[in-house]
């Protein structure tokens, strides 16, 4: 195989770290724990991207899960393109947020009402905020390895970025600022006590590669909420409208009282929700007194993007996506155990993770310890120059869209096998 070349890609890197912190404008992208330096995107449509040295690549980022459809699909590139003709915001409001609040509470049973935002870490940041306005407690339960954005109070134990530079949160934090978030293991129901405002919790966990939640986990939290008087949080920046249409609590049999949508329902642009039942949001300022606002909330060309994918995203769409992680984990996981890697492909429904381990991962410490014998980032590169783009971390899931047909997944399969011998093949001489 030809050497791919990354000279263009290169020389933007080195004018962008001149005038863009590490380069990049979110960290992961840098490759800082795979080593080397990130390609740059030229343009992308379906489930391939081409960079600007005019290599391609079969996507797997996928905008962390946030393009479902594919990259440009034309439906999508049409609402905006048509959206944009007509002004682009407006700060008032527009029928279009109604459309899209009518289609994500009309899917997503439990959820009422819904608040559209512009990025995930709003919607947390707000719902944390909601449950403590409401139930009138400080303290937040959170799960080491989950990741609900970059706010303050969030942002300790957070898996994906925070875990892929190895930071147990921020500096810049104060402690007053964590003060009142309690980090305990994922898949152990903690004790709550009569000063938790809310546990919030990625029903299944995607940012630490991808950790299913154990049997009667999730039912033992709602079960602890209610005794306690403690609302329970899913975010579902990740699973919403990813997993299924009606996210992952009926997967669970599992309904929370606040729910935290991103990625996906905002079609590639920036738009991310909360939403619950009516008595709660309610409490949302002007009709609460639990304030939040935003100049760009609720944006005309996100909301067209979003209601773009969701219209096309329908339960058959789902099982379709499902059916072709399916295929491609089953692929990965015989290609790469052929190598005698150590290797587990947990899957959920549509999202896969690729750990190098030889038993699965069920917390934090499981993926801190896949993640750290350096086999996640050699194989990242084998696949990089073979045309198979992963994220750029051992903590983050692989995203398949619609858009990857079987040309696609079998190349990817291909890919993985030669890049797992190679990997083997490499270590078995150190
Ligand atoms: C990505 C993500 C967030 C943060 O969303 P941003 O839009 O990046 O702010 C929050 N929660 C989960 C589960 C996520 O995966």
């Amino acid at each position: 195989m030809a050497e791919s070349s990354l000279d263009v890609s290169r020389r933007l890197f080195e004018r962008a770290e001149r005038v863009i912190p590490g380069g990049v404008n979110s960290p992961v992208r840098a490759f800082g724990s795979v080593g080397g330096t990130p390609y740059f995107v030229a343009s992308a449509r379906g489930a391939r991207l081409r960079d600007v040295d005019g290599n391609e690549y079969v996507d797997y980022v996928q905008s962390w899960g946030a393009s479902i459809l594919g990259h440009a699909h034309p439906a999508v590139v049409e609402a905006v393109t048509k959206a944009a003709s007509r002004g682009t915001t407006f700060g008032a409001p527009t029928e279009a947020e109604v459309r899209l609040a009518e289609v994500v509470t009309a899917a997503v049973p439990g959820c009422e009402q819904v608040r559209l935002v512009s990025s995930g870490t709003e919607a947390t940041m707000t719902a944390v905020r909601l449950a403590r306005g409401v139930t009138g407690r400080n303290k937040v339960v959170k799960f080491a390895g989950c990741y609900h954005g970059h706010s303050d109070g969030l942002l300790a134990a957070g898996g994906s970025g925070v875990a892929t530079l190895g930071l147990p949160g921020s500096d810049g934090v104060p402690p007053s600022a964590v003060a009142d978030t309690l980090v305990v293991p994922y898949g152990v129901v903690p004790e709550l006590g009569d000063d938790v405002a809310c546990v919030i919790v990625e029903p299944v966990a995607a940012n630490m590669g991808l950790v299913p939640p154990r049997p009667g986990f999730l039912e033992g939290l709602r079960a602890a909420c209610d005794e306690a008087g403690a609302l329970l949080i899913f975010d579902e920046v990740i699973t919403g409208f990813r997993l299924a249409r009606d996210g992952a609590g009926p997967l669970f049999s599992v309904r929370p009282d606040l729910f935290t949508f991103g990625k996906v329902i905002g079609g590639g642009l920036p738009l991310a929700a909360l939403g619950g039942r009516t008595e709660l949001m309610g409490e949302l300022a002007p009709a609460g007194r639990v304030y939040q606002a935003g100049t760009l909330s609720g944006n005309p060309l996100a909301t067209a993007a979003g209601l773009a994918v969701l219209e096309l995203m329908d339960e058959a769409a789902y099982e379709e996506l499902a059916g072709k992680v399916a295929r491609l984990a089953d692929g990965l996981r015989a290609a790469i155990s052929a190598s005698g890697l150590p290797v587990q492909v947990p899957v959920v429904r549509s999202l896969l993770a690729i750990f190098f381990a030889d038993t699965p991962v069920t917390d934090y410490d499981d993926a801190a310890r896949a993640a750290s014998n350096g086999l996640h980032a050699r194989f990242f590169h084998a696949m990089l120059t073979r045309g198979i783009a992963l994220a750029p971390s051992a903590y983050e899931v692989a995203f398949c869209s619609m858009a990857h047909g079987d040309a696609e997944l079998e190349r990817t399969v291909e890919a993985a096998g030669e890049a797992a011998a190679e990997v083997a093949a490499a270590r078995s001489e150190l």
